[in-house]
């Protein structure tokens, strides 16, 4: 018998392209039962991440006419990776295997076959990654470039190319459930778990419709998100800085003392001025960087719900788990 697939699409403002999504993947879901590599109990979750526009009716109308489809309403815009944590609570005890994909058919559909294959042979975690970025603009790709760069430098693991398209088995589920904090950076969670994991390459589409719901403010802050949620690297710098700093003042201290003795004490007012304003930047630069972890302490301390169900549709509903960890 083949297992059940849960996959969890995280939808917000996304009536533009769910109905051609929804009949992509009917159709792939029908190839995948009749070459025995899933369930017909096997489900995709459609996670309405408080959408403004008609996304839930077209959500409860797949519903409707099509069991194999099912939903979660979450009651507020809670941010991508929230409503891909809450579909994968919701789902994790009732399939064997899931996985994450984006509405907007960015992720190619056909990766899923050897997706599924790699977890048939026994990985508990697949990872897609991207083999080429050819339709992203030459700022995108930079962009993303230097985050998977820059996030490795910081000390987090992540995987490169590899954004939220992914494999994971009940078992993972299970254990990530464990991971409790409030600032979720799923990328950076899941290698953190553990267990037999590999690769699948993919060519990334352009999306089929409608804008990116990630302007480059919100990427920003999601990446500054990553580092400071996974790595004390960037405390650690400004204590370097810090003593490297007292280093150079003890010897401009001494400097100034034997130019006073000397008897040639007009120091210039530029220097003055630079040096005051030097320090005050590296000052404000460190109180910034501890405030941004004293921020997280705060989020972490208050241990909100990371995301409120308001509804589900009854064939996957009256499941407990996600009130209980919601
Ligand atoms: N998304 C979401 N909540 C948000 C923003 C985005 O659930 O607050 C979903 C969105 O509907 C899509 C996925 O996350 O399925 C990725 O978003 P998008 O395609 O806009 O990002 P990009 O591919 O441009 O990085
Ligand atoms: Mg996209």
């Amino acid at each position: 018998m083949a297992d059940k697939l849960f996959l969890i699409v995280p939808c917000y403002n996304e009536e533009e392209v769910l109905p051609e999504t929804a009949k992509r993947l009917r159709e792939k879901y029908t190839a995948l039962i009749g070459a025995g590599l899933i369930s017909p109990e096997s489900r995709v979750v459609f996670v309405n991440d408080g959408s403004r526009d008609s996304t839930w009716q077209i959500i409860q109308e797949l519903h409707r006419s099509d069991a194999m489809f099912s939903g979660i309403d979450l009651a507020h815009n809670s941010g991508h990776q929230n409503a891909v944590l809450a579909g994968l609570m919701t789902v994790r005890d009732i399939c064997d295997v899931s996985i994450t994909m984006d509405a907007d058919l960015q992720d190619d559909i056909n990766a899923i076959d050897e997706m599924l294959v790699k977890y048939y042979e026994g990985n508990h975690v697949v990872y897609g990654v991207r083999s080429a970025r050819k339709t992203d603009t030459f700022f995108k790709r930079f962009t993303a470039r230097s985050f998977y760069r820059f996030m490795k430098l910081m000390g987090a693991d992540v995987v490169y190319d590899h954004a939220d398209f992914r494999l994971m088995s009940a078992r993972v589920l299970r254990e990530l459930a464990g991971f409790r904090e409030v600032n979720l950076f799923l990328r950076g969670l899941v290698p953190l778990i553990g267990f037999q994991s590999c690769k699948v390459y993919y060519e990334r589409h352009e999306r089929f419709a409608g804008k990116s719901k990630y302007p480059l403010g919100k990427m920003l802050s999601f990446a500054i998100n990553g580092i400071t949620s996974f790595s004390t690297k960037p405390l650690k710098l400004i204590t370097a800085i810090g003593f490297i700093m007292s280093a150079i003042s003890a010897a401009a201290i001494i400097w100034a003392f034997v130019v006073k003795l000397l008897g040639h004490s007009e120091l210039g007012w530029s220097s003055t001025m630079c040096s005051i304003w030097f320090i005050g930047g590296i000052q404000i630069l460190a109180l910034g960087i501890i405030g941004e972890y004293v921020g997280k302490i705060y989020a972490e301390v208050k241990q909100r719900p990371r995301y409120i169900v308001a509804e589900f549709l009854n064939d996957i509903g009256g499941n407990e788990i996600a009130e209980k960890d919601s």
